[in-house]
């Protein structure tokens, strides 16, 4: 019998019946009930990180890197200087549209398999005092890192730097407060944590700093500034709105605090994940990242050692049980990941691990035991 399979994949991912009806309705851009959607996210949006003092919220169209993109366009001026905090593959995505935006960039590496270091930063930022902002990444995706955005953000604040955080995979599901975090702009999207459907992203921007994003950007459709002013005077988007994206998630937030808000859904998370890793380890599986620093988001997994291993054979046989895992972002060494984050709790996690034990079987791999 046919059964859609479940994505263990970070965005898009699972989501529930209800976001997915919501979407069967057409509606006028222009239509105040549809305004009233608009407003009623931006305000949700804003209830999660407590940021109704402090900052603003702007929704853009487009996947979550549109407004990774547009926040250092409008943020940083044009002959500002960021630096990349990087441990991974979206921190080196983020200093590459920096560079491409024409701002100076520099990036400050770390390994993959360690958080950044506000130690660090505080180095870099005593050393090179042209440096005007500086780019995190909360939870970096691609192996799974948790990274210590109250410590880098006190770090910034000290040396008086502007900080842009890219919250895509953690905001809603990690604690994040505006009230004791200061941050410029901070970054996520309609389709990770919060569970809705993928198409649109959306930027913190602080108060204090929105009159100097005036002119920053050259592009027009990615101004976060000029589609901010639209949107306080008319209620409505600038150019065509996603209009079934924001009504899905719409209910996928009404969902979102039914639950209980940000701590119930780190919790289910949690779940999944210690479910995730103790089922896969049973199969003699290893997780690439030490506990202290693995985000309950996304977990990297080292590749089997066996020889009969292949990623698209794994790939295809853990498919054909109803599960869809996500292929390994690290350079160096072979992994494969599995999402812990959707419509989804720790049930589908035992299921999705016995997905997996069967796979294995299917393949003639006796354990999932690294090289
Ligand atoms: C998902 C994600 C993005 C955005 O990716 P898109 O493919 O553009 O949606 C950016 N940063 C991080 C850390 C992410 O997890």
């Amino acid at each position: 019998m046919h059964r859609e399979a479940i994505l263990l994949t970070p965005g898009p991912l699972t989501t529930t019946l209800r976001t997915k009806t919501a979407m069967l309705r057409d509606w006028g851009s222009w239509d105040s009930e549809f305004m009233a959607v608009t407003a009623g996210v931006r305000k949700s949006l804003l209830d999660i990180v407590r940021g109704h003092e402090s900052h603003v919220v702007v929704p853009l169209q487009g996947s979550g890197t549109f407004s990774v993109e547009a926040a250092v366009a409008t943020v940083v001026p044009r002959d500002g200087h960021i630096l990349v905090l990087d441990n991974g593959a979206y921190c080196k995505r983020a200093a590459k549209l920096s560079t491409m935006m024409g701002r100076r960039t520099t990036l400050a590496p770390t390994d993959e398999a360690q958080a950044v270091s506000p130690a660090q930063l505080h180095a870099l930022l005593e050393k090179d005092p042209s440096i005007t902002h500086v780019v995190l990444i909360h939870c970096e995706t691609g192996a799974g890192v948790l990274n210590p955005l109250a410590q880098v953000a006190q770090v910034c604040e000290q040396h008086s730097k502007g900080l842009i955080v890219d919250a895509m995979s953690s905001f809603a599901a990690l604690e994040i407060d505006a009230r004791s975090t200061r941050f410029d702009a901070l970054i996520a999207a309609s389709g990770k944590c919060l569970e809705g459907v993928p198409g649109m992203g959306f930027v913190f921007l602080r108060k204090a700093i929105l009159d100097s994003c005036i002119g920053n950007n050259a592009s027009l459709a990615m101004d976060l500034y000029d589609q901010y002013v639209y949107m306080e005077k008319t209620g409505q988007w600038r150019f065509t709105p996603p209009t079934h994206v924001l009504v899905a998630l719409a209910e996928a937030i009404a969902q979102f605090e039914e639950e209980g808000g940000q701590a119930a859904r780190l919790k289910r998370y949690q779940a999944n994940c210690q479910t995730l890793i103790d089922g896969m380890a049973a199969l003699g599986f290893k997780p690439f990242l030490e506990p202290a620093i693995q985000a309950p988001i996304i977990v990297t997994f080292h590749a089997p050692g066996d020889a009969r291993y292949e990623f698209k054979k794994f790939y295809e046989a853990a498919k054909q049980h109803g599960f869809i895992l996500y292929p390994g972002k690290l350079t160096q060494i072979e992994t494969f990941r599995v999402g812990c984050i959707g419509a989804i709790g720790p049930v589908e996690m035992q299921q999705a691990v016995h997905a997996v034990s069967l796979t294995l079987q299917e393949m003639g791999i006796a354990s999932g035991k690294p090289a």
